[in-house]
């Protein structure tokens, strides 16, 4: 399309039905139908039992309640369900619950056939988070139930604290505020909702010819683990040492605080609000999150005349483990991860990394850093209940040694 001029090109986009802007789609083994699907909303409600006298909620972002019915005077059954199906094992609930006189109350989770329960909840009262301790929860098989101390104010039982589109906003805008020398704030587009899909730039001077490293997260939507990590690693880079100071003035750093908001808000169990898993629409962008991604990343690449060297997607999963891309000798940096590895098991007391290593069949973030640029791609995953003081040390410490390796590379 070289030679052709904006409008001219849009004339064509208009009678070929070809966006000019879609980014060139990258070839996996394995290609996955990301077409968007139909998903369930939930109702928003209050329930209440009568008689008695005890409420549940989901009116509020982030909140997954499906049903709520009366099993006996001291029992409620928890119905969740997810956003559609196919979908992984990862049953994410979020409701507020509160009773007319304070008393323990029994919650009995109930999930669709082949779905087991695997969040321990964690519950809010008075803007204090806490792990629901174990003599508070049951097992009769598979089936769980909790038990909880309802008062008149309510408490919100959920399986990953919540972290809303606004509440990631919120730390985002402080943390730019903080850095505005080095932090602009900007926006990859619109999700088929309408929320925006914000993005940091972050480097000091000028962007021109600096190589780039992208962080993303939070295209699933309970990995709010992850989310943490991401958030220790950012905060870090800008922490405002001689370290970060020499990083920015040489590197670029996109970040990507929120990938899929609107699974976020909806309290989806993990796909979008076209009810596809994003992690496997890195091939030929049929979800706006992604495309609109893409799209900024390679936007900044050309304008820059960059090259992007490091991709790092934060999630979660049931213990922490990096997933790697076996081929490394032709990447941009062939042992950037050896050394940051090795570096991260110095640095942390006790800590032994754990790693699978394997190109990405599917189309994943990981392996589009690989097959579309030829850079080191990694999927950083923190496990569901890894404590926040040992994901505050790992994304601090990770950062840390990510600046210094690339600095001397
Ligand atoms: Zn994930």
């Amino acid at each position: 399309m070289q030679g052709l001029g904006p409008k001219l090109c849009c004339l064509f986009s208009f009678i070929a039905v070809v966006n000019c802007s879609a980014p060139k789609s990258v070839v996996f083994k394995t290609p996955v139908d990301t077409t968007s699907k139909p998903i369930n909303y939930q109702e928003k409600k209050t329930y209440e039992l009568v008689d008695v006298g005890v409420f549940a909620s989901n009116e509020f972002h982030g909140a997954r309640l499906n049903g709520f019915e009366k099993i006996n005077d001291s029992t409620a059954l928890v119905l969740i369900t997810p956003e559609n199906t196919p979908i992984n094992n990862s049953p994410y609930y979020a409701f507020k619950s509160w009773a007319k006189q304070p008393k323990p109350f029994y919650f009995t989770f109930k999930y669709p056939k082949g779905f087991k329960h695997r969040y321990i909840p964690k519950i809010e009262a008075n803007n204090n988070w806490t792990v629901l301790d174990s003599s508070n929860i049951f097992k009769n098989d598979s089936i769980v139930t909790i038990k909880l101390l309802l008062t008149n104010s309510p408490q919100t039982i959920a399986a990953q604290e919540i972290q809303s589109a606004s509440d990631v906003k919120k730390w985002y805008s402080t943390l730019a505020i903080a850095n505005k020398d080095v932090v602009t704030i900007g926006s990859a587009g619109k999700t088929p909702l309408n929320r925006d899909l914000p993005v940091l730039s972050i480097y000091k001077g000028l962007s021109k010819e600096k190589d780039l490293i992208v962080l993303l997260t939070r295209q699933h939507p309970p990995e709010v683990t992850g989310y943490y990590a991401f958030q220790s690693f950012l905060e870090t880079i800008l922490n405002g040492s001689e370290v970060s100071d020499q990083f920015l003035a040489k590197y670029h750093i996109i970040a990507f605080p929120i990938m899929n908001p609107d699974g976020v808000d909806l309290g989806h169990w993990r796909h979008n609000s076209g009810g596809v898993d994003t992690n496997r629409d890195w091939s030929v962008y049929n979800q706006p999150e992604i495309q609109q991604a893409v799209s900024y990343i390679e936007r900044t690449l050309k304008r820059n005349k960059s090259k992007l060297i490091l991709g790092l997607d934060f999630h979660s999963t049931w213990y922490d483990i990096f997933y790697t891309n076996e081929d490394r000798a032709n990447t941009t940096m062939p042992n950037f991860i050896e050394n940051w590895f090795t570096a991260l098991e110095s640095n942390i007391p006790n800590y032994k990394v754990n790693e699978a290593s394997a190109n990405s069949d599917k189309p994943t973030s990981k392996g589009w850093m690989l097959n579309g640029h030829n850079a080191v791609g990694i999927t950083y995953e923190i496990g569901d209940h890894t404590p926040k003081e040992d994901i505050q040390i790992f994304g601090k410490v990770s950062a840390e040694e990510m600046m210094k390796i690339i600095l001397t590379k």
